[in-house]
Parts: structure tokens; sequence; C-alpha cells
């Protein structure tokens, strides 16, 4: 029946009492955002620009990195578009931001932290960014990756505000779930990157298959933060999403839809499971089970507790 209720599901994405949530694909170049175009996904919520460049020795030039993001634009043309700026280094570097060597790249320099080790690239690609919309009429949204102060934010957002395209910030560090409301006052939107925050929350290599129990994202902590920085936002109605693996589990989409987060992006391959399954619950039920999995001891009773109010 499951399987049926996902061949079926066209979209767009909501509760079963119509409470909408849109449904959004990551992607990393225009072939994967034309692919996407297969799903009902109704934008891209997370383009991972720094994919594009990891085979490249030198800073692609502004014509160069416009002519790629100018392809994911095109396939979504008039939807909704997140472009996230580079997020070099830890499990992703790229030879060209020249970061040096560390001891904990996860630590280290990388996502918004590039800006100070190699100047100008922030500037550069946000160029690209704006000369890529003007070309396709696109109004993209830009996000910066690893964001942990407010500074940081704030400087951010002022670069793409120069460029008239809309700013916001990942949210993959606990500093910033508990500043949510703050950083809101600097931006227009917050996406969450469950990846890093559960990594960063339980102090455990989101990369080591050893301690995937504790970098799983329905451990409470991380929820915590997420249901934090959904209500901000909720606060001052500016949008909430979620863009990291957390989206792409059927059940969690459900319980992150009850925080209160605005749209879900994942993977294309989990979009339809992801919609189909929010199309059969209520947003009550949704909102219990957020609720509830707060007052779980551990991941698994999270787990457990959603599935029983959900099913
Ligand atoms: C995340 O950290 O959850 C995220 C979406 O970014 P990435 O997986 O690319 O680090
Ligand atoms: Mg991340």
């Amino acid at each position: 029946a499951e399987r049926e209720r996902t061949a079926a599901w066209t979209g767009p994405g909501a509760t079963a009492d119509g409470y909408p949530v849109d449904i959004l694909a990551n992607v990393q170049d225009g072939a994967g955002a034309r692919a996407a175009r297969e799903t009902p996904a109704q934008g891209v919520g997370l383009f991972r620009t720094e994919l594009c460049f990891l085979e490249r020795e030198t800073e692609p030039t502004v014509a160069e990195q416009a002519d790629i993001y100018a392809e994911v634009f095109d396939a979504y043309a008039g939807r909704k578009v997140v472009v996230r700026t580079l997020d070099a280094g830890s499990d992703k570097p790229l030879r060209f931001a020249n970061h040096p060597e560390e001891p904990n790249p996860a630590l280290g320099v990388r996502g918004i932290r590039i800006t100070s080790a190699a100047p100008g690239i922030l500037e550069r690609q946000l160029d690209a960014v704006a000369e890529a919309a003007r070309r396709t009429g696109a109004s993209p949204w830009v996000m910066a990756p690893m964001i942990a102060t407010i500074g940081e934010a704030a400087e951010f957002a002022a670069l793409v505000r120069e460029r008239d395209l809309s700013p916001g910030v990942m949210v993959e560090i606990p500093a910033a779930a508990l500043m949510a409301d703050r950083l809101l006052e600097h931006v227009d939107f917050l996406s969450i990157g469950t990846n890093d925050l559960a990594q960063y929350t339980l102090a455990a290599d989101r990369m080591s298959p050893q301690l995937a129990a504790l970098t799983t994202s329905w451990q409470p902590a991380v929820l915590m933060l997420v249901a934090q920085t959904a209500r901000a936002g909720a606060v001052v109605g500016k949008p909430v999403g979620v863009c990291g693996e957390a989206g792409a589990d059927p059940l969690l989409a459900c319980v992150l839809a009850g925080m209160g987060v605005t749209s879900l992006s994942c993977a294309a391959s989990a979009v339809a499971p992801v919609g189909a399954r929010l199309s059969t619950v209520t947003m009550d039920r949704c909102r219990e089970a957020a609720e509830a999995v707060l007052n779980a001891v551990d991941a698994a009773e999270a787990r457990s507790v959603a599935n029983r109010i959900l099913e």
C-alpha cells in the first residue's frame, strides 16, 4: 500500500488536512536538477555548489560559475531554488579554496569560514549567482553554510542584499539554533542542516559508521534544537526549512512538519515517499508527535513514539 501511495503522489506537499509543507529536492548540478524535475519536487531546497568543483585545481571564473548555476535555475524556472554558497572543507575539500592542512577539519576552516582564508571568493560566487539569475529571470534564495555567529550572518546578508538576492543561513551548528531568533533579525529564512547539526550536537563524526547511532537526527537533543529554530521562524513569520537527511525519513519528516518547519528538502529519490507519507497524516497528529519526541529519553524511543502516533 505504501509503494502504491508513493507512486500515486504527485504533490504539492501538504498534510491530509491541507497544511502546506513544500517538498523540495537537494541537487548538485544541472543534470541533478533536471532529474529532480521527474519527481514531484516543487523546487530546489539545497543546491550544493561546492560539489560542482571538487575536481578543480583553480577557482572557476564568474562566467563559468554563472553557466552552471543558470542550468539549475533553468531546470526549475519560476520555482523556488535555494543556492548554498561554497561549503568547502572537512568532508568536501576544495583545492582552490586554499584551506591549510588541519588536525580537526570538521572544526576548522570550512563553510562560511573560508571567506577569511580565501578573500573575494564569496563575493565572486555571489556575482555569478546574480549574473545567472539575471540571465534566466530567476529569483534564487542564497544561503551560507556553517554559520556560528550573528556577525557572520549579518555580513553575509549584506553581501547578498547588495546583489538584490534574498539571504538566508543554514542552522547546522548548535550555536546557530540557540540564536535562531537573533539570526532572523538579519536574514529572510533559515535552513536546518541536520547532518552537521547532529554531528556537532553529539560531538560525533557524521562520516563514522561506528557512531551512526549517535548522529541520527532522532536524537532528542537534535530535535530540541530543530524545534527551537522552527519556533523562532514561526514567531516572525519567516520560512524555516530542513535540508539535511532528516527530511528524507518519511516518519521524521512528519515530526518536523509538526514542529512548524515550512519546507523539507531531500534527495530526489526521497521526495515521493516523504510527500506521500505526509499526505496521510493530519497536522494535529504531526504536532502531537513533535511534542512527544522531545520527551523521549533516546533516539529509539523518539522514533517508536512518533511511529505510534503517526501510524
Ligand atoms: C547538513 O549538514 O545537514 C547539510 C544539508 O549540508 P551537508 O550535508 O552538505 O553538509
Ligand atoms: Mg552541512
